[in-house]
């Protein structure tokens, strides 16, 4: 039997969420099966296992998706990997109070993993300067911002020298880098901003449906898929 719903925010769930609460709560609440992953999720499952195996020196040769547009990048954290300064999938979470938690803590209220993270110092008190980049396929769409902002928060809670906090959105497919940087200064607007849209999250529990083309489309509870959402739009 699946595990009774608790809120624990993440960017999937956050982005979700936006698009549509009733989709959320089929999703993480009810916890519906929509069944096995399409292939482009697959796809970009194995594309960043095997882009992990190889900055890990798992893997000889370096996948032909990196290759193609960041083959310099992926041999400098390849080179700097067994130095400590570079890490791959790394998760972090938090409880409310902002305190470390495990994964599956009963606490964890927020979760969050960079599929690389640069730092400039092996030791925590001595990072100053980190870089987290998101392994993307496909295209660049839509707006950003949101996980811009979201890839920040661990690195400041985490760090506490840290002055520069800079993310990459690396698209494999396009060579497109949509790049942003934070500095300590400007970190407590963004930490009020995010610890208020977390709890405006947590406290919505009408999850109500918002319809639209875009976000019905491709919606796994509508009618191209399970078809059990009534509210399904195509206009
Ligand atoms: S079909 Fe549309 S309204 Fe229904 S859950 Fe999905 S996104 Fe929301």
């Amino acid at each position: 039997m699946a595990k009774p719903y608790t809120f624990a925010f993440s960017y999937s769930r956050w982005s979700l969420w936006r698009k549509c609460p009733l989709a959320y709560k089929y999703q993480n609440v009810d916890k519906i099966d929509t069944g096995p992953p399409s292939p482009a999720m697959k796809e970009g499952r194995e594309v960043h296992d095997d882009v992990a195996k190889y900055i890990e020196g798992k893997s000889a040769t370096m996948p032909p998706r990196l290759a193609k547009n960041f083959s310099i990048l992926g041999d400098q954290l390849r080179e700097r990997y067994p130095m400590g300064v570079v890490r791959v999938e790394q998760q972090m979470a938090f409880d409310r109070d902002i305190r470390p938690v495990s994964w599956f803590s009963s606490e964890t209220w927020m979760r969050f993993i960079w599929d690389a993270l640069w730092t400039n110092a092996i030791k925590l008190p001595e990072v100053t300067v980190a870089s987290a980049i998101d392994w993307k396929t496909g295209k660049p769409y839509g707006s950003y911002d949101d996980q811009m902002q979201i890839f920040a928060l661990p690195a400041f809670w985490h760090y506490p020298n840290l002055q520069k906090f800079t993310g990459h959105l690396l698209y494999l497919d396009t060579g497109d880098d949509k790049e942003f940087e934070i500095t300590r200064d400007q970190f407590p607007d963004v930490e009020r901003t995010w610890l208020n849209n977390i709890r405006m999250m947590e406290a919505d529990i009408a999850y109500p449906p918002t319809p639209s083309r875009d976000s019905c489309k491709f919606c796994d509870f509508g009618r191209k898929k399970l078809n059990i959402c009534e509210h399904w739009t195509d206009q």
